[in-house]
C-alpha cells in the first residue's frame, strides 16, 4: 500500500466514522453499528503501522476494493471463504 492509497483509506474511514455517529440516533444505538464504530475506530490507530493492509493470515496484501468498502478488514476474501479447520 503506497501513501496515497493509505491517506484514501484514512478518509474513508473518517467519512464512514462521521456516517455512522450520524445515524446511530436513528438506529436507535444499534449493538452492530457500535461495533463497526469501535472496529474503524481501532482500524483508524494501525493504519500507519507497516502491515496496515495485509491479510492477519496469509500476508497478502487486501485489495484496495475491499479496503474502500469495508476498512476494518484484517482477512482477504480467499482466507475468508476458506472453511474453518
Ligand atoms: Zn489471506
Amino acid at each position: 500500500m503506497n501513501k496515497h492509497e493509505r491517506s484514501e483509506i484514512k478518509k474513508t474511514i473518517l467519512a464512514q466514522i462521521d456516517a455512522l455517529v450520524e445515524e446511530l440516533p436513528a438506529l436507535g444505538k444499534a449493538p452492530g453499528e457500535i461495533l463497526r464504530l469501535r472496529r474503524l475506530e481501532a482500524t483508524l490507530m494501525r493504519i500507519d503501522a507497516d502491515n496496515f493492509g495485509a491479510c492477519f493470515k496469509c500476508e497478502r496484501a487486501i485489495p484496495m476494493n475491499s479496503l474502500r468498502i469495508c476498512p476494518e478488514s484484517t482477512i482477504c476474501s480467499a482466507c475468508l471463504a476458506e472453511p474453518a479447520v
